[in-house]
């Protein structure tokens, strides 16, 4: 059964570089137990209403969509659905609305992007509950497909209220969940449903992120490293340990480096320290100690005397940050320092930029980290991008396709990588 649901999950995901022979046979433990869309036979789905959750959460301004990654992502579940003759309706949320439908949220424009990923038209539904949408669900021949309007244009979503999750799940037969990117929440359309429709399976994205980021941790390819940027230790210190935990190396980065070496008793200037958090750096030095795993943190900084892109900026040993100027990006030395250490890994997940990539002048140390993993990934490594900031740098380097996974889901991949249970996935049927 895992084979089978991997090598659909690799054939299908065309847009993705398939992992080594090695890695594609390592599947989480949580997934391992769970039901998946291949498991179904084609009379469970022939002729039947399927709902899938999707992650459809695009960037979108002006009705124009800035990425379009999360469409293309969900399009094989989706196809894979329709060829089996299901008639398919998909959910998901978009953005924060606060109060109700709002026009901004509208996930209109994904649909239209969506027919044109999936090659077939995509109607777009008014609403995700109701009379009319239960019409429109009704009315579906095998192999179309319907997308529904946000689910959060409904407060019950995301309180995840019995009477709401029942609305929702009362016109399909079964439920697909594909939204990696809201696994870790217990939402109605991602957890409620599964409690209304049965069988609730997983599908091919779900289980292709579950496999790249559990498996990468829990049976990997060493040596395997981690590196850890972006701003602060406070929001990364739990995903921190964990890795320390697991990982041969992990590599610091970011604004959280400087309350490390001030821990360490180094001058750190005017750059972001979180001093409440000093004790807490110490700990997870010492844990690394304990367990093995060599903690790095960049010997070189690239210092500016402001926050801005027109600063005064010079490169200084990271010993020596002088009173009065931030650290904003490694130095060099410290980039070839990391580039050295990684050389001989096997499998690497990153998470969080080096520096404040978002200005040019900053944003040297986390493109080098970029191209590195993309050699890397070129020699046969492993290469895995945890979401969030690290894979809008991988996208704007031009770098996506090469890297072995980029996860859809920031939040999602920190609580994995974390070791926490994904609600989304606990919440699917046994296999
Ligand atoms: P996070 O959401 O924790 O992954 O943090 C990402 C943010 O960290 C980005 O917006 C970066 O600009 C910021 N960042 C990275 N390095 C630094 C730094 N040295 N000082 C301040 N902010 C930083």
């Amino acid at each position: 059964m895992k084979l089978t649901i991997l090598a659909l999950a690799l054939s299908t995901a065309s847009a993705f570089v398939a992992p080594s022979a090695r890695s594609a046979a390592r599947v989480s433990v949580e997934l391992e137990a769970k039901k998946s869309v291949a498991d179904l036979t084609e009379a469970e789905l022939k002729g039947k209403k399927v709902l899938i959750r999707c992650d459809l959460n695009v960037p979108l301004k002006d009705g124009v969509i800035g990425d379009d990654t999360r469409i293309r992502a969900s399009v094989p579940t989706v196809k894979y659905l329709l060829e089996q003759g299901a008639s398919v309706a998909m959910c998901s949320h978009l953005g924060r609305p606060k109060d109700g439908p709002e026009d901004k949220f509208s996930l209109g424009p994904v649909s239209k992007r969506m027919s044109e990923c999936l090659g077939t038209d995509v109607t777009m539904a008014p609403d995700c509950i109701g009379d009319e949408v239960s019409k429109i669900v009704g009315a579906m021949k095998e192999g179309e497909a319907v997308l529904l309007e946000n689910t959060r244009f409904y407060k019950e979503e995301e309180k995840n209220e019995a009477a709401f999750v029942e609305k929702l799940a009362a016109p399909f037969d079964l439920f697909v969940n594909d939204a990696f990117g809201t696994a870790h929440r217990a939402h109605a359309s991602t957890e409620g449903v599964t409690k209304f429709l049965s069988p609730s399976v997983s599908g091919y994205l779900l289980a292709k992120e579950l496999q790249y980021l559990a498996g990468a941790v829990d049976e990997p390819v060493r040596p395997l490293a981690a590196i850890v940027g972006g701003s602060k230790v406070s929001s990364k210190i739990t995903v921190l340990e964990s890795l320390i935990n697991k990982c041969d190396k992990v590599i610091v980065g970011g604004g959280m480096t400087f309350t490390f070496l001030k821990a360490m008793g180094k001058p750190v200037g005017s750059s972001l320290v979180e001093d409440d958090f000093l004790d807490t750096a110490k700990a997870a030095m010492k844990l690394a100690e304990e367990k093995g795993c060599e903690l790095i943190f960049p010997n070189e900084i690239l210092v500016a005397d402001k926050f801005a892109e027109d600063a005064d900026t010079k490169v200084v040993s990271a010993d020596e940050i002088p009173d009065g100027w931030m650290g904003l990006d490694n130095g060099p030395a410290a980039t070839t320092m990391i580039q050295e250490k990684l050389a001989d890994c096997k499998t690497v997940i990153w998470n969080g930029p080096m520096g404040v990539f978002e200005m040019d002048v900053f944003a040297k140390g986390t493109f080098a980290i970029c191209d590195t993993l993309a050699e890397l990934t070129e020699k046969g490594s492993i290469t895995i991008i945890g979401g969030g900031d690290s894979v809008a740098a991988v996208e704007k380097a031009g770098l996506a396709e090469k890297m072995s996974h980029i996860s859809t889901g920031g939040g999602a991949s920190l609580e994995l990588l974390e070791g926490k249970v994904l609600p989304g996935v606990a919440a699917l049927d046994e296999a």
